[in-house]
């Protein structure tokens, strides 16, 4: 069987090294001059590498760690809890005090009904936990930071673990020379990756599939589609697109999301600060064991905070003075790179922010049309959003394919 891969961000190419595994003969278009998608890993002036794009890597992420090991990568403990953060400015709030605000928003949580929660929003939530002002401000501009909108706007059942903090004792790991290495790595064990090849058309029928690119035409059996939602509507399908997945194409939104990272001339001490008016937060992390990278990245959610901070403007400093200013323990160079994932053509947005709708329509993806499967982190609220949810949607469309090889 021949399989065409669109995308080689992590599900595309998961889909394809397990099909390439499985000993079927798979192509992987991609559009840009690089594998990883929205993994991407950047070498600042001072040899730091770090993420413009997917960071974090959480203990729970098992698919991730696995293909690590697999893939003979390194892996290093960052030694920052992503959910423990200290307030910029405003009231000092304590680690511990951290830790009770999501003990408590969680108790809140679980004492839901999954009926109950079918119709509520993050904010519906918070509304009913009671807080104090500063400690609802963090809360609130934590929690929009990650999902790169208002919290009305996502629906509560997509916030999983969100608050189950493990008392400060969670541990996040990176890939030692960027998370980026997994999707090079993958592709270095695929047959053919080929980059600059947007794919613009798919036409098929009960012979096969045409896909074509602007300068090619490729000929296969199945196609895994795993483009961002935000840019399906830039191929042309043959048929159409069935009605329900044009639906959840259209519901399915992303939410917003920037990143800094500055180049420190000293080692940092490890630190997570959250600013509550943009939103946006920074931390530090470390480089191996015991060993602090000099850098600080910062990542900024929501419409708000991307306008406010002028991410897009790469002439504008007002973000970096931000950090800067509120982080004055750090030794700064004056060096910092940011990318403003709105204005990459490739997803224009950052990840899916689900609302209610969106999370009843995402099951559009889970069967092929025709020839042609889904998967990507849109594709099912259980995995929205995260690196470990687009590398199980990559499996899970290749166990489909497999399962129907003999059909
Ligand atoms: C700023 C930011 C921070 C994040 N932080 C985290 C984090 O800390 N932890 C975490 O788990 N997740 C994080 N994520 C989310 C995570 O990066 C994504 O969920 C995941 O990488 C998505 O993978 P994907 O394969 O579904 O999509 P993508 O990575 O977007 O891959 C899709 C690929 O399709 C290509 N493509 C698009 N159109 C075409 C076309 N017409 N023809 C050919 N190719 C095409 C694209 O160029 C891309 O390479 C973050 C994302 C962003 C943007």
């Amino acid at each position: 069987m021949k399989i065409i891969v669109v995308g080689a961000g992590f599900s595309g190419l998961s889909a394809a090294y397990k099909l390439h595994k499985e000993g079927e003969e798979v192509v992987v278009l991609e559009a840009r001059d690089r594998v990883g998608g929205r993994v991407y890993s950047k070498e600042l002036s001072n040899g730091e590498v770090v993420e413009m794009g997917g960071e974090w890597i959480g203990d729970d992420d098992k698919l991730y760690h696995a293909l690590i090991d697999d893939l003979g990568l390194t892996k290093i403990e960052v030694g920052i809890d992503f959910m423990v953060r200290q307030a910029m400015k405003g009231e000092a709030i304590s680690v511990d005090d951290c830790i009770a605000i999501n003990r408590k928003v969680n108790a809140k949580l679980v004492a839901y009904s999954e009926k109950e929660k079918e119709a509520m929003s993050i904010q519906d939530l918070l509304d009913q936990v009671e807080l104090s002002p500063a400690h609802r401000l963090l809360i609130s501009s934590r929690l929009q930071t990650s999902q790169g909108t208002t919290l009305d706007k996502v629906a509560l059942r997509i916030i999983g673990g969100s608050f189950s903090t493990r008392d400060g004792q969670s541990a996040y790991h990176r890939i030692y020379g960027g998370n980026q290495a997994l999707a090079t790595s993958l592709a270095a064990r695929l047959v053919e990756v080929v980059c600059h090849a947007p794919v613009i058309e798919i036409k098929q029928d009960l012979e096969g599939v045409i896909v074509r690119t602007e300068y090619e035409k490729f000929l296969a059996d199945k196609v895994v589609l795993s483009v961002p939602v935000s840019v399906i509507n830039k191929i042309k399908f043959t048929p159409e697109l069935p009605e329900d997945i044009r639906r959840a194409m259209t519901v399915t939104k992303l939410g917003s999301g920037g990143k800094l990272s500055a180049v420190l001339t000293e080692e940092p001490p490890l630190l997570a600060k959250q600013d509550t008016d943009a939103p946006y937060w920074c931390w530090t992390g470390q480089l191996r064991d015991g060993v602090r990278k000099k850098a600080i990245t910062a990542f900024c959610g929501s419409d708000h905070a991307l306008k406010q901070l002028k991410v897009g403007d790469q002439n504008d400093d007002t973000w970096f003075e931000s950090i800067q200013t509120n982080c004055p323990e750090l030794q700064f160079s004056g060096e910092y790179i940011k990318k403003d994932w709105g204005e990459d053509p490739w997803v224009m947005g950052s990840y899916t922010a689900m609302d209610n709708e969106a999370y009843a329509a995402a099951n559009a993806f889970s069967k092929p049309f025709q020839r042609i499967y889904f998967s990507g982190e849109h594709t099912s609220p259980d995995w929205s959003g995260t690196m470990n949810g687009a590398l199980q949607s990559g499996v899970i469309v290749a166990e489909r394919i497999l399962a129907g090889r003999n059909e």
